[in-house]
């Protein structure tokens, strides 16, 4: 039981940096076979080498595409037995300026791009033994964030996506989680960083610590500890552990 990931194909959005990419380094460790999704090869394919993963480009607000990289990721991979969704991505702005493409763009990745992604799998997923879904939430499904109205509202709508699917398949071997970090040390704070300088004039240093501080323990979460709880809800020994909502922000929510 211990060994039931060895070999089993592991497929994670959004692969190739932060969050996916230290769940491939902790799910290759553990012994899976990794299947990395983002749209640019790069970074993916620098994160594949180390991890004897399989790089493929796919941009998951089109759903042609993501059927298309599922496929290739079987074809190298197997089956697919782990899905963690975790490609997103943030913007920023006061309500009254937020414009409807920019929301759109939000839905389309973070809350659409979550369903085709599990949609694709779950003939897979309720095939396997011990099927699991991750979804890679945050502490804004769980609360509201000023100037990312859009941002939060995606992210509630992925949690109600994860807890919906948990007690459908409640009955099955599938499960479905999703995890919740607080700010975490990751190219998309570094863009937040950058965002908040910017509003509000300030240096890159305060912004920094501005955005350090909304997190309860005054730190960054790192990206590692956020792979080794992926990781562990992909243990056969998980399999009870489903519909939760999975917080890592150093007592932010508490
Ligand atoms: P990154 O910006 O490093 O990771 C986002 C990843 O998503 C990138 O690898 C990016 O690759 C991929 N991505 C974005 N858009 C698409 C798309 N249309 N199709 C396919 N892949 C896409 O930041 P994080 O690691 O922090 O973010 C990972 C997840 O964690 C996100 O869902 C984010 O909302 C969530 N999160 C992050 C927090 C933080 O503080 N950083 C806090 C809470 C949650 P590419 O651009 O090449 O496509």
């Amino acid at each position: 039981m211990p060994d039931w990931l060895q070999g089993r194909h592991a497929l994670i959005t959004g692969g190739g940096t932060g969050i996916g990419a230290a769940c491939a380094t902790h799910l290759h460790a553990a012994g899976a076979k990794v299947s990395l999704l983002g749209r640019r090869m790069e970074p993916l394919q620098q994160v594949a080498g180390r991890v004897e993963g399989t790089a493929i480009q796919c941009d998951v607000a089109d759903r042609a595409q993501i059927d298309r990289a599922f496929d290739e990721a079987r074809a190298a991979n197997g089956s697919i037995e782990m899905l963690i969704v975790n490609a997103g991505i943030a913007e920023s702005a006061p309500f009254h300026k937020m414009t409807r493409e920019s929301w759109d763009r939000i839905m389309a990745v973070n809350l659409t791009g979550a369903f085709d992604c599990a949609q694709a799998a779950i003939g897979d997923l309720l095939k396997s033994e011990h099927g699991r879904i991750v979804f890679i939430a945050s502490v804004a499904s769980l609360r509201g964030v000023p100037y990312a109205a859009h941002y939060a509202a995606s992210k509630h709508g992925l949690l109600g996506l994860s807890r919906s699917l948990a007690s459908e398949y409640a009955k099955t071997k599938l499960t479905v989680n999703a995890v919740c970090p607080g700010y975490v040390d990751t190219p998309m704070t570094d863009q937040s960083v950058a965002r908040v300088s910017q509003f509000t004039g300030r240096g890159e240093e305060f912004a920094r610590d501005a955005i350090t501080n909304m997190n309860a323990s005054g730190r960054l979460v790192e990206p590692d500890g956020i792979g080794t709880m992926v990781m562990t809800l992909c243990l056969p020994q998980s399999g009870d552990i489903s519909g939760a909502a999975i917080t890592i922000d150093g007592a932010t929510s508490a």
